[in-house]
């Protein structure tokens, strides 16, 4: 699939003169560099030909997968539905080409998008104001964990140090946690799947005076919704404490039901998923907080301006191209998909939590584990059927993990193509495990070691690390 030049770095590809352009003789050699300020040395750069150049760098970007390239099932950190129709609006010239040092009066336009949006989250969430600063979830959970703080301070309740959240919580909520200051209190999930009222009653009993919040997720991330939410809420607010809702995937409670009216005091939402950017390697993203009325004051400022603007800009489409009675249709088109896809595999996945689901679901990985292929083996396979693999060994409550999300506009074609590969992999297991333990067979790279490309990624060409030796 890739031709010859696939596999190459540019610095290969180099041929000592070789141009791919030619640039206008300086008219101004006036103008000098300060020497101070020149290089000593020819910089080692790649000599290439303009074509090589082209190929090289469409062919790098042909290995990417996206959601333009195909069915993208990934659990909790979903890469949503994404209108092309919010490209447009964000790309408008006039708001395009602001900048954030204009003066006020003229930059109305743009903060009346913003209100609009804010009057919006405030409708769909029920609480009363929200900042848009936040460049991500973890950093809207790190500005709303700073309201809890600043809240309890204001009061002079200085003990109040401690967050409880469940073990089946995102890894952002007990990061985000530890990075403002505050300790983790675990709570246990039940055989259920839901947060456990007597393990929780028994923090409480023994702790409450010095928790500051509870964080959750619901529906959680085993994508099942909390039942006793009320009962929770009134433990944590009885003992002093607040509640923080992670509405980074808010997608299946759109018009159904809202935070605020749950007992939540303070949320984010991850605009880049639930309403919608395309995002990836770390951004662009926008993670709003919203608080109840009389929290206002203790926003911190985390970011300078008015944070990911653009980002809010596909928001304020994607809501207003659905409008009030549609938006409702999210949610359950989104939970229908992942029960289908749910009921269609639970006889060759295992399946821990029976049950309807919501707009995700767990399995823990093939029921038959007397073949010894893993949940990775049969993402890393999926690789190789064109399709980009589930959230895997997430979360920790299982040892075989393999999170499945679809969003709500996919087809019943591609929900069956999908279901069709995923039970063709279930019997390779059977018939062939050395094919599925082997895979990806059809990938430019095969297999990484994640620690190592964690912990020691070598992202510079070698040539150049020598050369500064
Ligand atoms: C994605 C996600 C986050 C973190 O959001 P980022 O924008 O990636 O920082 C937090 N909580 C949940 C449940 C998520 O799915």
């Amino acid at each position: 699939m890739n031709n010859r030049l696939y596999g190459n770095l540019i610095f290969e590809l180099s041929h000592e003169g070789r141009q791919g352009y030619s640039l206008p003789r300086n008219k101004f050699s006036q103008y000098q560099v300060p020497e101070n300020l020149r290089r000593q040395h020819e910089a080692k750069l790649p000599e290439c030909d303009e074509l090589t150049v082209v190929r090289h760098y469409t062919n790098l970007s042909q290995n990417n997968f996206g959601v333009d390239n195909g069915f993208y099932p990934l659990g909790s950190c979903t890469m949503k539905y994404n209108p092309k129709i919010n490209e447009e609006m964000a790309s408008l010239p006039a708001f395009q080409h602001l900048h954030p040092l204009q003066p006020d009066h003229t930059v109305e336009g743009a903060r009346a998008a913003i209100s609009m949006l804010e009057r919006m989250l405030c409708a769909l969430t029920g609480l009363a104001h929200f900042t848009f600063k936040p460049y991500a979830g973890a950093h809207g959970e790190l500005t709303g964990l700073m309201v809890i703080d600043n809240y309890h301070r204001s009061r002079g309740d200085l003990q109040r140090r401690k967050v409880v959240v469940p073990d089946s919580a995102h890894g952002t909520n007990p990061a985000s946690a530890a990075v403002c200051g505050l300790e983790i209190l675990e709570v246990k999930s039940t055989a259920d799947g839901l947060v456990d009222l007597d393990d929780l009653q028994r923090l409480v009993a023994t702790e409450g005076s010095n928790i500051a919040a509870m964080m959750m997720t619901n529906p959680n991330t085993l994508g099942l919704f909390e039942q006793q939410i009320p009962e929770i809420a009134k433990l944590i607010h009885d003992c002093g404490g607040l509640m923080y809702y992670d509405g980074a995937n808010l997608n299946p409670m759109l018009g159904a039901c809202r935070p605020g009216d749950m007992g939540f005091d303070v949320m984010h939402i991850n605009l880049h998923k639930t309403f919608s950017t395309p995002h990836g390697g770390g951004g662009p993203g926008s993670g709003p907080v919203g608080v109840r009325e009389g929290l206002q004051q203790f926003f911190p400022i985390v970011s300078p301006y008015h944070g990911n603007f653009a980002v809010m800009l596909r928001a304020l489409a994607y809501i207003l191209t659905l409008g009030r009675d549609h938006v409702k249709e999210v949610g359950p088109l989104a939970t229908l998909n992942a029960n289908y896809i749910k009921e269609s595999l639970k006889d060759v996945y295992e399946l821990p939590i029976e049950g309807l689901c919501c707009h995700e679901f767990v399995f823990d990985g093939l029921r038959d584990k007397s073949t010894g292929v893993t949940t990775m083996d049969v993402a890393k396979r999926l690789l190789d059927y064109g399709y980009h693999a589930p959230t895997i060994y997430f979360p920790l409550l299982f040892h075989e993990s393999l999170m499945i999300e679809p969003t709500e506009n996919e087809s019943l074609e591609t929900l069956d193509g999908f279901i069709a590969v995923m039970r063709r992999i279930a019997e390779e297991a059977k018939s062939n495990p050395e094919l599925v333990k082997s895979a990806p067979h059809d990938t430019p790279i095969g297999r990484v070691d994640d620690v190592l490309a964690a912990k020691h990624p070598v992202v510079t060409y070698q040539q150049l690390i020598h050369d500064a030796d």
